[in-house]
């Protein structure tokens, strides 16, 4: 970040040539709260809007998404790094596919639902899921377009409006998809975006939003959830991970190979879930990383110009963390495979590494890399695997390679993560009709899949009567009503009783 520039302007640089590529005005606390006050005012008719008719429209606006998508990639690439096919695959089609999972759902998943009462026959309970008013979404800079626009399409399906604080490091494509939605007749005010650093992420928590969800590290995730909790403010959490890959004895093995391949250096290794430990069971540990180094050592870095497979870090801070990490392993006796050093261009390339003779004790093995470096790990069993995945605090996610289908179900069920996915990577986050999210440091609540849509409303439930009554528990109590009581309370929910068992059935 240049010293020089205005307080109040962000300075955008493309990582791929240290080049500064834009200026943005940064939101002030006045500005964000103006922003939630007019997101508030239009989402009282968005949200009356029926549900089929909010479908049709954010479908119409996704047709104008994928015929931007050239111009949409372009943009991720001058200001992310990313191969433009790798924009394509990671972030516009998922958002896409998101926005046509609940264009088809939505209706259902949103639809008042009725609820028996087994005790109160007479009485009818419906739930109703209502918008929540404004969502605040607070996002990252590794995947800019899929993270805030995929939680955002969520929140504009349940009938709320949306705010968006973009990373600092990458705030130019939230702004051409804000050009895009005003250009399509959208009310603007129902989908807005205050650019900043964390202060301005902190200014939208306080301006009275109903919701936030925040992605990002682990530390930044406790001070929102900090601050959410003096506003009384919701929020999910999706915070890093360390994503183990556990490859059996058995697994195919060049299928694990590629697949840790592509999830190790996916973005430059920057995603929430890569690849970030290589648990192999040492019967074949030698012939996978021969298989993962062969892979690796074709990647080729490159950007902005023509093909290439693997791009710059984000910002020269990033770089730096990797590369203390990776020359830390070797001071503590892990063995380079490929890679391991700065790529001699221009930009904040690293080269993609493979590390051998990795230790659970490592910091390379437990803290977030967030580049492309894969560590490997040798293990003696499934037992030995598991108490190195469990070890950490992260609980994101986790991949599994074994042929055998009760093998991998058995170890899915013991590890401690919000997905995992076997013989395949990646395609958890990447899939909008499933739940994504973490267990322990790695956070709370969850986004995409029903659970996600229906968090983006307000639970209603409403009782109405079938025929109105005077109840015979109200007021007054009595010697009588009180035995009665009593022994319905120790008959109408024991098994040992008919009454009991009748109702348990009902
Ligand atoms: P970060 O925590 O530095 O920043 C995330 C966002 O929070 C940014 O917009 C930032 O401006 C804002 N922010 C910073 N301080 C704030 C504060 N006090 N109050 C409110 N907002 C504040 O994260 P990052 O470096 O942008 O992203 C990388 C991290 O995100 C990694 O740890 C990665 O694992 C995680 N991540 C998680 C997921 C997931 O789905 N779980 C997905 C992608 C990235």
């Amino acid at each position: 970040m240049n010293e020089r520039i205005a307080p109040s302007l962000l300075e955008c640089v493309a990582p791929a040539t240290s080049q500064v590529i834009g200026h943005v005005k940064i939101a002030s606390p006045d500005e964000v709260r103006s922003a939630v006050e007019r997101a508030r005012a239009a989402q009282r008719g968005w949200g009356a809007l029926p549900v089929a008719t909010r479908v049709e429209r954010l479908l119409a606006f996704r047709e104008k998404l994928l015929e931007a998508r050239d111009e949409l990639a372009e943009a991720l690439t001058t200001e992310c790094g990313k191969p433009r096919q790798e924009a394509l695959v990671t972030e516009v089609a998922p958002l896409a596919a998101l926005i046509g999972h609940y264009g088809i759902h939505a209706a259902d998943v949103l639809a008042p639902r009725t609820i028996p009462l087994r005790l109160l026959k007479h009485r009818r309970s419906r739930v109703h899921y209502e918008p929540r008013g404004v969502i605040g979404i607070i996002s990252p800079w590794n995947f800019p377009l899929l993270i805030p626009f995929g939680d955002a399409f969520t929140a504009l399906f349940a009938g709320n409006a949306v705010v968006i604080k973009p990373s600092e490091h990458a705030p130019l494509i939230a702004l051409k998809v804000k050009e895009l939605w005003d250009a399509s007749g959208h009310d603007p005010d129902l989908l807005q975006i205050v650019p900043g650093r964390g202060d301005t992420g902190q200014a939208l928590i306080e301006s009275g939003v109903q919701k936030i969800v925040f992605t990002g590290g682990v530390e930044t995730g406790r001070r929102v959830a900090a601050s959410c909790g003096r506003a009384l403010v919701e929020c999910v959490l999706e915070l890093g991970g360390k994503a183990p890959a556990l490859v059996c004895e058995d697994a195919n093995l060049e299928l694990a190979a590629r697949a840790i391949t592509f999830a190790g250096f996916l973005n430059a290794g920057q995603a929430c879930i890569s690849v970030e430990r290589v648990l192999a069971h040492e019967a074949i540990h030698d012939r996978l990383v021969e298989r993962i180094v062969h892979h690796a050592q074709r990647l080729r870095l490159g950007g902005p110009e023509g093909i290439w497979d693997v791009g710059p870090l984000i910002f020269p801070q990033q770089l730096e963390t990797v590369e203390r990490l990776v020359n830390d392993a070797i001071e503590r006796g892990a063995t380079v495979r490929c890679g391991g050093k700065r790529a001699e261009r221009t930009g904040d390339f690293f080269e993609p590494t493979v590390l051998t003779g990795c230790e659970p004790d490592m910091p390379v093995v437990q803290e977030e890399i967030f580049g492309p470096v894969v560590p490997i790990l040798r293990v003696r069993d499934d037992e030995h695997a598991l108490q190195i995945a469990n070890s950490l605090p992260l609980g994101l996610n986790a991949y599994v390679f074994s042929k055998n289908p009760d093998r991998a179900q058995r170890l899915a069920a013991r590890l401690e993560v919000g997905s995992v996915v076997i013989n395949d990577v990646v395609t958890d986050y990447g899939s909008p009709e499933v739940p994504f999210g973490g267990v322990k440091n790695s956070g709370y609540g969850r986004v995409h899949g029903t659970e996600a849509l229906r968090a983006m409303s307000s639970v209603k439930h409403v009782s109405s009567d079938r025929m109105p009554a005077v109840s015979a528990l109200w007021y007054p109590y009595g010697e009588r009503s009180e035995e009665t009581v009593r022994r319905l309370v120790g008959s109408l929910f024991s098994r040992r009783t008919l009454l009991g068992r009748v109702l348990d059935r009902l």
